[in-house]
């Protein structure tokens, strides 16, 4: 365990059998992203999570690995969105078999709550959010309200 090999930093994080590594977090996001998976400890999963890790892309990163979870489409979409940068690693057996690079969509559906409150999903309406990616933001598809990038985290919308 002396090995101080710059590859081995990332072992400071445990290595994890099956799940998913979200790695090249922008330092600070590693708690957001917990939100947004719907993660609080209460679940019982296994979650080891690095922050203000040294990184050679960024000066620091934060880094969260998922025992036996594997990401929704709309959950990587606002990922996306909170950290550009991030990787997604999904393990199988300790090996990586898939690499996402996550790419900004158009829109999220589904993971995000309007802070509009007369916004019609807001409503007792089976209707599920949509927002519209900007370059600084989000913006409801029904209302038109603007959630600005640094407020995504307070508008998660995870059961
Ligand atoms: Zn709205």
């Amino acid at each position: 365990m002396n090995d101080t090999d710059d590859s081995d930093r990332e072992l400071r994080v445990s290595k994890i059998r099956n799940g998913t590594v979200i790695d090249h977090l922008a330092a600070g996001q590693a708690l957001n992203v917990l939100a947004l998976l719907g993660i609080d400890g209460s679940g019982g999963e296994s979650v080891s999570v690095g922050m203000n890790v040294p990184s050679d892309k960024l000066a620091k990163k934060d880094i969260v690995k998922v025992e036996d979870r594997e990401l929704s489409q709309s959950e990587v979409d606002v990922l996306s969105v909170i950290s550009p940068e991030a990787t997604i690693n999904i393990i199988r057996e300790y090996d990586v078999i898939e690499k996402k690079r996550i790419e900004r969509p158009e829109a999220v559906t589904g993971v995000l709550s309007c802070p509009n409150r007369n916004c019609i999903t807001n409503a007792d309406e089976p209707v599920e959010t949509r927002f519209v990616v900007l370059s600084d933001g989000l913006r409801c598809d029904y209302c038109g309200e603007i959630v600005r990038e640094d407020e995504i985290a307070t508008h998660l919308d995870v059961s």
